[in-house]
């Protein structure tokens, strides 16, 4: 399959009180067209601003790309200007968050909305915006959708609100969807209507979907293929069933233990000791070592360096630093 996005060595930090705090420390990973990829990690390990990272999006912060590259398609995005980036935003790549009402503006009408960036990204008349801002309600399962464009954000649930930032999203036919934990507020029986939703329209609309989420149910459920960061780092990689059959990272592992499974007699479930470290205090060697029940004497004093697998599956750990170029201990 070919690739449609290729994050490479991104690095990305922000500077408080005048001192630069690196977030991303060379996380790299792809996307291939109409491959559906989860990012996943705890809160904290770098996931979304790998994802505002890809659509540059910094305003109001103190933001940058320090370093890396991101390719997408014949472009490459780092080097892009602010308005060369909002050709691409929202017409090649659409993002999707958490919290609608952080992407829908409460004092205007959906229909506005809606037809704004149909009309940018298209160049449609008002007419023919209007009947495509119709067609896309309806493809997203509004019911009574020319009636929806005269209301404003707050007169619909959530599950609708949701429905809505995927019709603005998907409007102008992008070929990457970002989507940024977009079950997470809802209940549940929305969710799965939200995420059956989103899985109907990456085939229908041949899209590729960059899913961010902490939740590994919805992993299992939409994704073909499994980053997992953490503390900004990419630490293992897989194909969605072999991550969860046999993941390698003790990290991996502790994320799977984690959610609870059907017929488990335990009390408790294993949760995974300690915090994400602090990105200005981050610990030597592993970052992952202070919580590590696996760790070594070397964890603690250096990184390790990323294991490619001959299955094309990668890992960064000292546990497997013996399979490294067919070297046995
Ligand atoms: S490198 Fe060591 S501390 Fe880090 S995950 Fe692997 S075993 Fe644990």
């Amino acid at each position: 399959m070919e690739k449609l996005l290729q994050v490479e060595k991104l690095e990305t930090e922000f500077t408080k009180d005048k001192q630069k705090i690196k977030i991303l420390h060379g996380v790299t990973f792809s996307i291939k067209k109409g491959e559906v990829l989860g990012l996943v990690g705890e809160s904290g390990s770098g996931k979304s601003i790998t994802s505002l990272s890809i659509m540059k999006l910094f305003k109001g912060t103190s933001g940058e790309i320090s370093a890396g590259k991101i390719q997408f398609r014949d472009q490459e995005l780092t080097t892009k200007s602010e308005s060369d980036m909002r050709k691409i935003r929202g017409k090649q790549i659409a993002m999707i968050f958490q919290e609608p009402m952080t992407s829908l503006n409460p004092v205007m009408k959906i229909g506005e909305q809606l037809m704004e960036p149909i009309r940018l990204h298209l160049g449609l008349t008002d007419k023919q915006a209007r009947q495509h801002a119709i067609s896309i309600l309806k493809k997203v399962g509004i019911p009574r959708a020319d009636e929806i464009l005269h209301e404003f954000p707050h007169q619909l649930s959530g599950g609708m609100r949701q429905r809505i930032m995927i019709a603005m999203a998907i409007s102008c036919n992008p070929q990457l969807l970002i989507a940024d934990e977009p079950t997470t507020a809802l209940d549940v029986t929305i969710q799965a209507q939200i995420l059956d939703l989103i899985k109907k329209l990456q085939k229908t609309e041949d899209m590729s979907v960059l899913l961010i989420t902490h939740d590994l149910g919805v992993v299992a459920e939409m994704c073909d293929r499994v980053v997992v960061m953490y503390a900004g780092r990419v630490v293992e990689e897989a194909d969605v069933f072999e991550l969860f059959e046999s993941p390698k990272h003790p990290y991996t592992k502790g994320l799977i233990n984690s959610v609870p499974k059907l017929g488990q007699q335990k009390d408790r479930l294993d949760s995974i000791k300690g915090n994400v470290p602090d990105p200005s205090n981050l610990p030597k060697g592993c970052k992952f070592a202070p919580r590590c029940i696996e760790a070594l004497p070397i964890c603690f004093q250096e990184e390790p360096a990323e294991i490619i697998f001959e299955n094309g599956r990668s890992c960064s750990c000292w546990l497997y630093e013996q399979e490294r170029g067919g070297i046995h201990v």
